[in-house]
């Protein structure tokens, strides 16, 4: 069965999509921790980091290239912003489809909860 993210991916379920392309998706997350919360994840269905394989190298390099993008894009790019992937039931994961948060626009808290 297509996970959340799969399906606002095909556009089944509608999400403020900030920028899309061949491999990747990235919308506004619905309950935003920051002023800017975005979550970028893969068309490809890998449930978490952790489940990713070698084939998904070229995957994995090119969403870390595109938050570089969605940053500039978001105008968060030169005030900061922070990269969190949640692997995992210690650290909070709630929809098993491997999804980058960038957040951004404030001052973010160090070390996180
Ligand atoms: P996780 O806790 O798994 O790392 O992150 C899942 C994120 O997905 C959460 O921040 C949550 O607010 C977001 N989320 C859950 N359901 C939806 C939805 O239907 N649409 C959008 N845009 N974000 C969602």
């Amino acid at each position: 069965m297509a996970t959340l993210f799969e399906k606002i991916c095909t556009g089944e379920i509608p999400a403020d999509i900030v920028y899309q392309d061949e491999v990747c998706v990235c919308f506004r997350d619905i309950n935003p921790g920051a002023p800017t919360h975005v979550l970028l994840v893969p068309r490809k269905a890998i449930p978490r980091l952790a489940m990713a394989q070698e084939d998904d190298a070229a995957l994995l390099g090119h969403m870390l290239l595109t938050v570089g993008k969605v940053a500039r894009l978001l105008g968060v790019d030169e005030s900061g912003f922070r990269l969190v992937i949640n692997n995992g039931p210690h650290a909070g994961e709630t929809v098993p489809h491997l999804h980058m948060h960038i957040l951004g626009g404030r001052d973010l808290e160090w070390p996180p909860g």
